[in-house]
């Protein structure tokens, strides 16, 4: 699959990494040869968000957003909301959302969060990059009552066809990860092979969760092809068909075409 589209390679996201800049800049080329070209690198709480600008300012066709995880919601909103403004790379709010798998922070912090931070994606007209696990009744509630905003994507989709139909049904875009080449992971197809072409986006997720044969392994952007290609079995069209489809939803939904910060990407929210 080439040109690559590779959204959320997470380079930033290993702790307490020491040379980062060196194995990010080794991603980014590997990714390249790999023929994945543009990359969205996503921030998880300040300090990674920093990193991910960063990044995104050092390397041309690469893109940032800045966001709290839910993991990480107690340490509140503010902490990357002073990243926002003036940044021309930054291309979304996020990964902000609900993750009752795990509940490292305590439910009502994660719901404030990701409420706050739909608001913020809403207030700049960037795109929002939502992780949800086990929590879809809150998080659509969370998206009714406070946006949701224009250019909305589920990040690493990991519902069934019904939650891809409330996605779709709130205009949101579905990122698939690699998850989608596993041989368990049936319902994820399906709800690949219902998802509008013009709605689909295609990510690593990396550091984890790298799509078979790679299963097991570090992730990296250049196995996005991989993830494609596996979306296309699930839809039964051609690869080539995937490759423009998301290559052309990446842009829209991210704005990457976009001259300049400063200016509204997205427009404002319902609400
Ligand atoms: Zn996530």
């Amino acid at each position: 699959m080439a040109p690559g589209r590779a959204m959320d390679p997470r380079l930033g996201h290993e702790p307490g990494l020491g040379d980062l800049g060196a194995r990010a800049r080794r991603a980014i080329e590997e990714a390249r040869a790999a023929g994945v070209t543009r990359l969205v690198t996503v921030g998880t709480d300040a300090a990674q968000s920093e990193a991910a600008l960063a990044l995104a300012e050092a390397n041309e066709g690469v893109w940032a957003t800045a966001g709290l995880h839910p993991h990480d919601a107690s340490a509140g909103v503010e902490t990357v909301e002073r990243l926002v403004a003036g940044q021309p790379k930054l291309v979304g709010i996020g990964e902000c959302g609900l993750d009752y798998h795990y509940d490292l922070s305590p439910r009502p912090a994660q719901r404030e969060a990701f409420a706050a931070q739909v608001a913020l994606a809403c207030r700049h007209g960037l795109a929002l990059v939502i992780h949800t696990r086990e929590a879809w009744d809150d998080t659509f509630d969370i998206l009714a009552s406070a946006g949701p905003p224009e250019h909305t994507i589920f990040h690493c989709f990991s519902g069934g066809p019904t939650e891809a139909r409330r996605a779709l049904d709130v205009g949101a875009w579905l990122s698939f990860s690699g998850i989608v080449t596993f041989k368990n992971a049936g319902e994820i197809r399906e709800a690949a092979s219902l998802c509008p072409l013009d709605r689909l986006l295609v990510e690593t997720d990396s550091p984890y969760l790298a799509p078979v044969p790679h299963r097991g392994k570090p992730n990296a952007p250049k196995f996005v092809p991989l993830v494609g290609a596996a979306v296309a079995g699930a839809k039964g069209v051609a690869v080539e068909e995937v490759e423009d489809a998301s290559w052309a939803a990446a842009e829209e939904v991210f704005s990457l075409g976009h001259p300049s910060s400063g200016h509204r990407r997205s427009g404002p929210c319902a609400r």
